[in-house]
């Protein structure tokens, strides 16, 4: 049996440290063979990619059915649990069919955006009112199968949601996401299996949704696979507030208690940390997501992303709610959140805020051997135009920090995932339609 070799010539390439003129790769059944320097000119038979390559682009935190949310919740006032009432109305009307036309249409949005691999953050597990589907995972499967159709990469983080917080039973609306205990969710949970485009990972939802004794239930699941554990954690003060008068310390101090900190861990937000707490994320070295758009549509604060990541904290963005979906926003939100804060520059380098979307995020979803231009990784590539008109002038030696700093998702215009185009010219080549895909999929959502 022969493998499929196929060429792709790079017009500029980002190596992880910097832009390289003329690459070649050689791709083979999926991953990156040979990457060869030197090569001015392409190969005869090569595939192009004018721009700057770079690895492709992991978004760390999604929840595919926010996108639904885009917009109408910008009219009027509130907070995050007035938001959270919105969210609530739109989940009450998903159903296996219509969340896997929806997230189909989100990650081919995702896919023009540049993004290969989605961790999808999902806890809308049963039907409403909590009556488990013919297929207790019809939802996570309807997930699963809409990454398929798009072209990229999923880690599916099954969320454990037990609770409405400390001590308080499910809501009417939380009904559908609760298996009833940890034990009952991880026998659900293992039924789902990985495959070539698909890892399963576990999630905490939060310390309020799951009680504290059953947290190690959660984590032992994801330690036997060793598999991702993702959490939302400390994204709201209330949290704090009510975890502090259940249990007497913070939500970073309880995960610890109950051995869910650690390497394959990620803490999504990480916002309202007291020191002691970023020590023991750190020092655990437990991940932080960090997913700046949604936390300042939301209003939720800025996490200490610098000193997280100076403790030992390795770094990953999501855009988590969809109120846009763009890793380079994303990026750049994250320095430009801290220049704000501290009023001085330079926290992170371009190369740093790529890493944080590329390698580390990737890692964080538990793809070990993505996310780098380099020989045996899978051959994953997102090509950003440095010809439009927000890209056009700077010298291409400066790519990535044109792509971080001025370009968006608009200039993405090649999206290559196990070596097969997904995005060619900035089409999608699986999904003919995205714009009206999302279209019919929102409006079944609205009706
Ligand atoms: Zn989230």
């Amino acid at each position: 049996m022969t493998a499929t070799l196929r060429t792709y010539w790079l017009e500029h390439a980002w190596l992880g440290t910097h832009v390289e003129p003329g690459v070649t790769l050689d791709v083979t059944d999926g991953r990156i063979a040979a990457v060869r320097t030197g090569t001015p000119a392409p190969p005869p038979g090569a595939e192009i990619l004018r721009g700057l390559t770079l690895p492709g682009l992991a978004n760390a935190h999604s929840h595919a059915f926010h996108r639904a949310l885009r917009s109408t919740v910008q009219v009027g006032s509130g907070t995050f649990w007035t938001w959270r009432e919105v969210m609530y109305a739109t989940a009450d009307r998903l159903t296996p069919d219509r969340y896997h036309a929806l997230a189909r249409a989100v990650y081919a949005e995702m896919a023009l955006a540049g993004i290969t691999t989605v961790g999808e953050f999902h806890y809308v597990h049963h039907a409403p009112g909590g009556t488990p589907y013919a297929d207790p995972n019809a939802m996570g499967e309807a997930l699963l199968a809409a990454a398929a159709e798009a072209g990229i990469r999923i880690t599916l983080l099954d969320a454990a949601y037990l609770s409405s917080g400390f001590g308080r039973p499910p809501t009417a609306h939380q009904l559908r996401f609760s298996d009833g205990d940890a034990e009952s969710w991880a026998a659900r949970s293992s039924l789902l299996k990985d495959r070539d485009h698909a890892r399963i990972g576990a999630a905490v939802h939060s310390v309020r949704a799951v009680p504290a004794e059953q947290l190690s239930t959660v984590a032992r699941w994801a330690e036997e696979r060793r598999a991702p554990l993702h959490v939302h954690l400390s994204e709201q003060t209330a949290e704090n507030d009510a975890c502090r008068e259940a249990h007497g310390c913070t939500p970073a101090q309880l995960l610890a208690l109950h051995g869910v900190l650690g390497p394959r861990t990620t803490g999504v937000h990480n916002t309202h940390l007291t020191a002691e707490d970023v020590s023991l994320i750190g020092g655990s070295g437990t991940g932080t997501c960090m997913c700046p758009t949604t936390e300042r549509d939301l209003a939720d604060g800025i996490g200490p992303a610098a000193a997280l990541q100076n403790e030992g904290s390795p770094l990953s963005l999501g855009s988590d709610s969809h109120a846009v979906v763009d890793l380079f926003e994303e990026a750049r939100a994250m320095e430009l959140n801290e220049r704000l804060r501290t009023r001085t520059r330079g926290h992170w380098t371009a190369a740093a805020l790529l890493r944080a979307a590329t390698v580390d995020g990737h890692a964080a979803l538990g793809w070990d051997d993505t996310g780098v231009i380099e020989a045996g990784a899978r051959a994953d590539l997102t090509t950003v135009a440095l010809d439009s008109v927000r890209t056009v002038g700077p010298l291409p030696r400066l790519g990535a920090e044109t792509a971080v700093f001025a370009a968006t998702a608009a200039d993405v215009r090649h999206t290559v995932v196990a070596g097969r185009h997904v995005v060619r010219d900035g089409a999608h080549t699986l999904v003919p339609d995205v714009p009206g895909a999302l279209a019919r999929a929102i409006r079944e959502l609205r009706a």
